[in-house]
This record gives C-alpha cells, sequence and structure tokens, in this order.
C-alpha cells in the first residue's frame, strides 16, 4: 500500500453511505466472550513468515496459499474457496494470483468482512542499504501481521454459538506497486488481487454490512489513527471499531486523530459501495507514516509486538458484536 495526498480520492463512491444504522445492542455480559490469543496470533505470523517471502509465483508463495486454505479448514471456517487468477502490474510483468476465502456461520444473515492481503512485496524498496533494495521481503508486519490475527479470531469464534456471520478474504497482489526507484502510478498499480476478486466475488457482497481490512497490525508499540477514506466515507463503522478499542481497552491504541490517506484494498471495496474500513498504522512517530520497517528487509518476525495483534484482535472481535 502506498500513502497518497487526500486530494486524489474522487473516485471512491459514497454508496457506503446506504450502511444500516441499526446496531444490534446486546448487553455485553450477554455475549461469550470470544479470547483472543495473542500468543497464538504471533505463531500464525511467524508461519507465514517462515515460508520465505510470499512473492506471487515463487514457491514459498504457493506452499503458504495451501497452507491458509488448509489452516482455515482445520479451523473450522466453512465453504473455503482458493480462487486462481493473473493480473499485469504496472511494469507489464504478468503475476498469478490466490484470493482466498471462507465463512464463518454461513447461515447468519448479518456479515461482517475480514480481509488482508497475504502476499509479501517483491523489493525492500524502501531499506536504508541501497544494496537491499531488489531483495524480497519477510512481510512480517506487511501482510503476515492482518492474516495471522485473522487466523486467531477464526481461532476464537470456533464454536461460539451466536454472533455475526463472519466472511474472511485473505487478497494477493496487494504489495506488487511500482519500485520506488522507477515506474510510474497510475492509481491502479496496488490491490491486484482485491480489483480481481471484486470482478468475480467467491463471496456475497450483498450481505456484507461492513468490511475490515487489517494491514501492519503487528508494529512495535503500533498506534492507529483513523485512515483517512475509511473516516470519510465509512465512518460509522470506523466509529464502532474506535469505540470498541476504548471498551476493551484499548482507546491509547486507537487514536481518535485522523491519520494517512492510504491506496489499500478498502479502498476497492468503497468503490464498490461497502463500508470498508482499513485498520494500519499511518501515523508512527517516527516517520510520520507507516512504520519504519515499511518496504525494508526489518520486516521480519522479530518486529512484530504480540500486544499490538492482541489489541488489535480484541478490539475487532469485541467490534463485530456492534457492528
Ligand atoms: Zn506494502
Amino acid at each position: 500500500m502506498v500513502m497518497m495526498s487526500a486530494v486524489s480520492l474522487a473516485a471512491c463512491g459514497s454508496r457506503s453511505s446506504e450502511t444500516k444504522a441499526s446496531v444490534a445492542e446486546v448487553p455485553a455480559a450477554e455475549v461469550a466472550a470470544a479470547e483472543f490469543n495473542a500468543d497464538s496470533a504471533y505463531a500464525y505470523v511467524a508461519r507465514q513468515t517462515e515460508f520465505g517471502p510470499r512473492v506471487p509465483g515463487t514457491d514459498a508463495w504457493r506452499a503458504c496459499g495451501g497452507w491458509l486454505a488448509d489452516k482455515l479448514k482445520e479451523l473450522g471456517v466453512e465453504n473455503v474457496t482458493t480462487q486462481r487468477g493473473e493480473a499485469a502490474t504496472c511494469d507489464g510483468t504478468r503475476i498469478p494470483l490466490m484470493n482466498i476465502s471462507g465463512q464463518i456461520r454461513p447461515d447468519a444473515g448479518r456479515r461482517v468482512l475480514l480481509l488482508a492481503h497475504w502476499d509479501s512485496r517483491p523489493w525492500a524498496d524502501h531499506d536504508g542499504d541501497a544494496a537491499n533494495r531488489r531483495k524480497p521481503i519477510d512481510g512480517a508486519n506487511d501482510g503476515a501481521s492482518g492474516v495471522g490475527v485473522i487466523l486467531e479470531i477464526a481461532r476464537a469464534l470456533k464454536g461460539q454459538a451466536d454472533g455475526p456471520g463472519v466472511d474472511i478474504l485473505f487478497v494477493d497482489g496487494e504489495d506488487y506497486g511500482p519500485h520506488a526507484d522507477g515506474g510510474g502510478d497510475d492509481g491502479d498499480c496496488w490491490a491486484l488481487g482485491t480489483q480481481y476478486w471484486l470482478a468475480e466475488p467467491t463471496l456475497d457482497l450483498g450481505a456484507v454490512r461492513a468490511a475490515i481490512l487489517l494491514d501492519m497490525v503487528g508494529g512495535r508499540d503500533a498506534r492507529f489513527h483513523k485512515e483517512y477514506f475509511s473516516n470519510l466515507y465509512a465512518r460509522e463503522v470506523v466509529d464502532k471499531v474506535w469505540k470498541a478499542a476504548k471498551a476493551a481497552g484499548y482507546g491509547d491504541r486507537f487514536d481518535s486523530a485522523v491519520g494517512g490517506a492510504i491506496t489499500d484494498d478498502h479502498v476497492y471495496f468503497l468503490r464498490e459501495g461497502v463500508a470498508a474500513i482499513d485498520i494500519i498504522e499511518s501515523a508512527n512517530p517516527t516517520t510520520g507514516s507507516f512504520n519504519p520497517t515499511w518496504h525494508t528487509l526489518d520486516d521480519n518476525i522479530s518486529n512484530i509486538d504480540r500486544a499490538t495483534l492482541g489489541a488489535v484482535g480484541e478490539t475487532v472481535i469485541r467490534a463485530l458484536r456492534d457492528i
């Protein structure tokens, strides 16, 4: 994903305002708390990085894609589907894609889509050492963290008697946007897997009340500001998630200020009229934008913060009650 200026957002539709305002007011005490385990989420992140960089078309990517589908099934997720496709990157490379989806409580009418990209960037083009800038990254934070949190949410929700239906989507080809040293960006160079999937969705988007994208949710001491497009077009969902964070004791992690405007998978869902938000670290105090490890070889498991994974996972599970 990339940070963009806030003015170039005209393409985003406004149909997200159709999001229903009704909220199921279930007293918290009556809802069995699903236990999110940060250590388990961390293990899922680590497992993905052990395959190596999940760059589309590589053996590591193929193996991890198979593992993700198997893991979802093992966790009791239903209707697990691997959609295979192909896309052209902005430098003309053709890459294969695997978008992996599944459902928890497929019969529930009230549904929330949780998504994350599972591919990792082919180039560490923001690495401090120029010699590393053509090497692929582990993507522990940028990719694996969101997937790891969603896998753990699926594990935690397993066996819960009721609650919302949850759709899960791991999208491919998010991070093949132009190398920092070359190539223009026409604005649609990122989120290739999402663009492909939305043309032929494997889930019923009409049943989705809200979509929550988790991207870079494992940074050390990360705090989350309201992403610009999310806040503009799906504010109701943003507000519910930030309220849930506060209720879960993570008000310090979820800042009420608006952060960066990010070209990420959620933007394409917004264009389709889905109330989609991005939980992403976009106002890091050191960089003023993304985590310092962003698109560097330092984006590896040693820089993943279990407490951050826990704060995000617990918050999302709590928010699922209200959306
Ligand atoms: Zn990235």
